[in-house]
C-alpha cells in the first residue's frame, strides 16, 4: 500500500461560531492510498494560524506520494530532518502531527484495529474529559455561572474557566470562583486557567486563594520564558500546576520536568501527535507527573486521537473537551466514540480513528477568514 494523494479541508470559523462565542477555524487532512482505503487527520490552527499550516502540509504532500502509510516514525523523522532540515516550530509540529494522524487511522483501518490497541494495551476501559467553558466574548459572572451550570447539568464533573482574564484582578477573580464554587456544588471539580496573564507574585496570591476555594488545577499561571519561577510556583502551592500548550516538541516538555516547573503536562493532540505524547507520558511519569491532553480542536478526529491517546497513558488526568464545538463538528464528522452521562467516554472498538468524515460537507463549506481579534493601542 503507498499513499497516492493528500487533501486538505479549512473549515471557517462560521461554522462553530455561537451564542456563547466566537468561532474557531479547523484543519483536516485526508491521507488517500492506491488500495482504496484512507485515513483521516486534524491539524491545530491557533487563530488566523490556518492559511500557514495549511501551505506546509500542502507543501509536504508530494514527498508523500509513494511512500508506506504505515511507516508512521519514518514519516516524522523524515518531516524533521529531511522536509524541515531540523529547523521546526509550534506550526510545523501542527503539519507534522494532522498527518501523522490521518496515517494513524490508515494503520488501524489496515490492521481491523483501533488505534489505542496499536499504541498499548488500554489501562483504563473509560476515557474522563473536562468542558472548557471559554468564551472568546466579553462575559459577565452571571453569564459565566449559567453556562458552567448548563455543563453541569448536562452531565460534566469537570469545568474549566478563566478568571483572571480581561483586566480582572486577582482578588476580583477569586471572588468570581468563590461565587462559581457556591453555585456548582461539591460534586463539580472547578479547574482554572490563567493563561499567562499573571507573574510570580500574582499567581501565588492566586493559589492560595485557590487552595482555600478548594481548587486542584491551575492551568498556566504564567508564561514559559521563565521556569526558575514556574518551578517555584509548582513547589509553593499543592495546587496542580498544568502547563505546556505552546509546546510541541518532547525536547522543550522534558526541560519543564527536569525544572520541576510542573504537575500535570498539557500537549496539544494535534500539534504533538500521537506517538510523541505517548512519549512525553513515560517521560512524565518517570518524574510523578501527570497528562492532560490538550484539544483546542474540532470534536471529531482530534478528540477521537486524544482519546485513544488518553486510553493507554497510565498517568491521565483527563482530556480537555469543547461542548461548543460539539454541534460544528456534527455538521461533518460522525464520531464512533459514546460517552456515558456523566461524559466519560467508552473505548470505542472501530479501527482506526473511530470518526467518519463527511468529505462533501466539508467542500461545501465556503471560507472566509475568521473574526478580528484585539489588538491593543
Ligand atoms: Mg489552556
Amino acid at each position: 500500500m503507498k499513499i497516492s494523494g493528500l487533501k486538505t479541508f479549512l473549515i471557517p470559523t462560521t461554522v462553530s461560531d455561537s451564542e456563547w462565542a466566537l468561532g474557531k477555524a479547523f484543519l483536516l487532512i485526508k491521507v488517500e492510498t492506491d488500495s482504496g482505503l484512507s485515513g483521516w487527520g486534524e491539524a491545530y490552527v491557533p487563530h488566523d494560524c490556518e492559511h500557514v499550516i495549511d501551505a506546509l502540509i500542502r507543501a509536504m504532500a508530494r514527498y508523500l506520494e509513494g511512500t508506506d502509510p504505515l511507516k508512521i516514525e519514518k514519516f516524522r523523522h523524515n518531516a524533521l530532518n529531511a522536509f524541515a532540515n531540523l529547523q521546526a516550530g509550534f506550526h510545523l509540529s501542527c503539519a507534522i502531527a494532522g498527518i501523522e494522524m490521518a496515517l494513524w487511522d490508515i494503520t488501524g483501518i489496515a490492521m481491523e484495529q483501533p488505534v489505542y490497541r496499536l499504541l498499548d494495551s488500554p489501562c483504563r476501559t473509560q476515557v474522563p474529559v473536562y468542558a472548557n467553558c471559554h468564551s472568546n466574548k466579553e462575559r459577565s459572572l452571571d453569564e459565566i455561572v449559567v453556562y458552567t451550570k448548563t455543563q453541569y447539568a448536562d452531565g460534566f464533573r469537570m469545568v474549566k474557566v478563566y478568571p483572571f482574564l480581561n483586566g480582572r484582578t486577582v482578588e476580583q477573580g477569586l471572588n468570581d470562583v468563590k461565587t462559581l464554587r457556591q453555585t456548582l456544588g461539591p460534586n463539580c471539580s472547578i479547574l482554572i486557567d490563567a493563561w499567562r496573564a499573571l507573574d510570580y507574585d500574582s499567581a501565588i496570591l492566586a493559589c492560595a486563594g485557590l487552595e482555600e476555594l478548594g481548587v486542584e488545577w491551575l492551568e498556566d499561571p504564567m508564561p514559559l520564558d521563565d521556569l526558575k519561577a514556574l518551578s517555584r510556583i509548582t513547589s509553593e502551592t499543592s495546587l496542580s500546576i498544568v502547563t505546556g500548550e505552546t509546546l510541541s516538541t518532547e525536547t522543550e516538555f522534558e526541560l519543564l520536568l527536569q525544572k520541576n516547573a510542573a504537575n500535570i503536562l498539557n500537549p496539544d493532540i494535534a500539534c504533538c501527535g500521537l506517538s510523541q505524547i505517548q512519549s512525553i507520558a513515560a517521560n512524565a511519569r518517570a518524574r510523578s507527573c501527570q497528562m492532560a491532553i490538550h484539544n483546542f480542536n474540532s470534536m471529531g478526529p482530534a478528540l477521537a486521537a486524544s482519546l485513544h491517546i488518553a486510553a493507554v497513558i497510565p498517568n491521565l488526568a483527563a482530556v480537555e473537551y469543547f461542548p461548543r464545538f460539539k454541534t460544528a463538528s456534527e455538521q461533518f464528522c460522525d464520531l464512533h466514540w459514546q460517552h456515558g452521562e456523566d461524559w466519560a467516554f467508552d473505548l470505542c472498538r472501530s479501527p482506526g480513528l473511530g470518526v467518519t468524515i463527511d468529505e462533501s460537507a466539508l467542500t461545501h463549506f465556503e471560507y472566509q477568514l475568521g473574526p478580528m481579534r484585539s489588538w491593543p493601542a
